[in-house]
């Protein structure tokens, strides 16, 4: 693999070019501003609002998007992907000329086909490995980042070249730049989304919530997790010196410790389900289902985000920050832990004495939802009781108008398995018909949620929120992710109809 730098890019290329930047946002304001100051000719093309008028601020001459598309001969794409196809065969490509070059800094949009790329353009890609601000503080500072660049169309037989050129004027080649495939970029970027990203959040959160189970004190269980910084500092380290000579900057026992138990980890599970996920990535369900969601007004997003600020973490997180902004000299994610706040007399410190986290802790733990008055727990039932309520339950759904409906052109099945009572059932949902019984299903199941019988009883009376329980570990499944959260629309019909067969 070739890494490019300085000396291999020509920003001779773009002397003679007009570089439209489509979008004044994270990576438009900064890429303008440093392409401007590499000497090249930029003009900005947004809509007149506050991020037109910041543009001007920035002594920047701002046209309507079509306009700056047609004055552009190099035009970048610096909007957000969601909005980029509706964008684009409305204002960008009835102004593009032959031998112009389209830039995109992500491979989404062209990788999954949502464009109608015109054939006599270039069409390439230069993807900074870093957010909008450090692409400008980093080239104000000297210093570069990397980017990856592709080329998807090469008309003019210079699309490399431009594309390292672009590289050059915002500063990449100052680090290294890496040549990728469209469909190579937008992969990886969803793969970190989607798989390391959460699967590194499981990690954190399962953590977390061993540690307060075992009755360490919150705030220090947050502090030493993560929100001291430490492990901030230890991942910037990671990237510098390579994960095994950073070992070198922790202390002989952590080293052992860490190495030594280090293979209880690895679990081929992890990597089954990275695969899962890279599967959906690379076949184009996942843009397939994202785009549908955001047709559909993004519901499933609004819920799954209310659900994650509703964890007791996040109410937690939030009062922690607070207490560690108060304390003079504590800045969150500096990178020398000097001061802590829990020297003595800093705020955390007084915090701590005062209980007040533990009793944060306390109360948000012991208030499992926001449940209604009428959602009392009712007895806890044994396994046969359990049986004998969920044979009920599954009867009357069977029977049930409103899940017919939602049967209604769906071919899914969910298997549900408690499995600290070993009971098993399942629900079929097929053509209008609703079927279901105790044990496991006949043939696989689309949708399988694993929990334990106290959650599951808690979800179904209505006491748990079951997109929480999810978010929080407590429910697990397995199939597809899109299927399982369409059961949620159904959740307030399972709920009556389990609260009747309990009752
Ligand atoms: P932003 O969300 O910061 O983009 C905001 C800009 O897009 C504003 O100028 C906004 O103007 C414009 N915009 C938003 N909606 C519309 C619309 N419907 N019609 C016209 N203009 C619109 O985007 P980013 O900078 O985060 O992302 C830009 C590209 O860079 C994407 O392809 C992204 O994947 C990629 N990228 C982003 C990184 C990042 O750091 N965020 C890192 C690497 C790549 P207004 O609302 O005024 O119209």
């Amino acid at each position: 693999m070739r890494i490019y730098h300085d000396r291999d890019a020509n920003l001779g290329l773009l002397e003679s070019r007009r570089i439209a930047v489509i979008g004044y946002g994270n990576q438009g304001r900064a890429q303008a501003q440093n392409l401007r100051d590499s000497g090249l000719d930029v003009v900005v093309g947004n809509r007149e609002d506050e991020y037109a008028a910041r543009a001007r601020e920035d002594g920047f001459g701002v046209l309507p998007i079509g306009e700056a598309a047609a004055e552009g001969d190099v035009v970048l794409l610096l909007i957000p992907d969601e909005v980029m196809p509706e964008l684009f065969s409305a204002e960008i490509a009835p102004h593009l000329d032959r031998g112009d070059a389209l830039v995109f800094a992500s491979g989404y949009t062209v990788a999954f086909d949502l464009l109608a790329l015109p054939p006599d353009v270039d069409v390439v890609l230069v993807a900074p490995r870093m957010i909008g601000a450090g692409v400008r503080d980093l080239y104000q500072a000297g210093h570069g980042f990397p980017s990856f660049i592709g080329v998807a169309q090469d008309v003019s037989g210079q699309a490399r070249a431009l594309a390292l050129a672009l590289a050059r004027g915002i500063g990449s080649t100052r680090m290294g730049v890496v040549e990728v495939t469209f469909a190579q970029e937008a992969e990886l970027d969803l793969f970190t989304e989607q798989c390391f990203g959460p699967a590194f959040g499981q990690v954190l959160t399962s953590a977390v919530d061993l540690l307060l189970e075992e009755g360490y004190p919150p705030e220090a269980v947050l502090l030493e997790l993560y929100m001291s910084g430490e492990f901030s500092y230890t991942l910037a380290k990671i990237a510098e010196l390579g994960l095994v000579e950073q070992s070198a900057l922790h202390s002989r026992t952590s080293q052992y410790g860490s190495m030594s138990r280090g293979m209880r980890f690895v679990l081929p599970e992890l990597r089954s389900r990275m695969r899962q996920g890279l599967d959906e990535i690379r076949s184009g369900a996942f843009a397939q289902e994202w785009a549908e969601e955001q047709a559909a007004g993004a519901p499933t997003l609004a819920a799954l985000k209310e659900a994650a600020r509703s964890l007791p973490l996040h109410e937690l997180e939030t009062r922690l920050r607070q207490e560690l902004a108060d304390t003079p000299g504590l800045v969150p994610q500096r990178t020398g832990a000097t001061a802590t706040g829990l020297e003595p007399g800093g705020r955390l410190e007084a915090a701590a004495r005062q209980g007040t986290l533990r009793r944060l802790w306390r109360r948000v733990r012991g208030r499992p939802t926001a449940a209604p008055a009428s959602a009392a727990p009712g007895p806890a039932l044994g396994t046969e009781q359990l049986e004998e309520v969920l044979g009920r339950f599954l009867a009357r759904a069977a029977d049930d108008a409103a899940l017919q409906a939602f049967a209604r052109e769906r071919h899914m099945t969910t298997h549900y398995r408690l499995r600290d009572v070993g009971i098993e059932f399942y629900l079929r949902f097929d053509e209008g018909q609703v079927s279901g019984g105790l044990g496991a299903p006949p043939a696989p199941a689309e949708v399988v949620l694993e929990t334990e019988a106290e959650v599951l009883d808690g979800m179904l009376s209505g006491r748990l929120n079951a997109m929480r329980a999810f978010l929080g570990g407590k429910l697990m499944f397995e199939g597809e992710g899109k299927l399982a959260i369409t059961v949620q629309q159904i959740q307030d019909d399972l709920q009556r109809l389990y609260t009747g067969a309990r009752n």
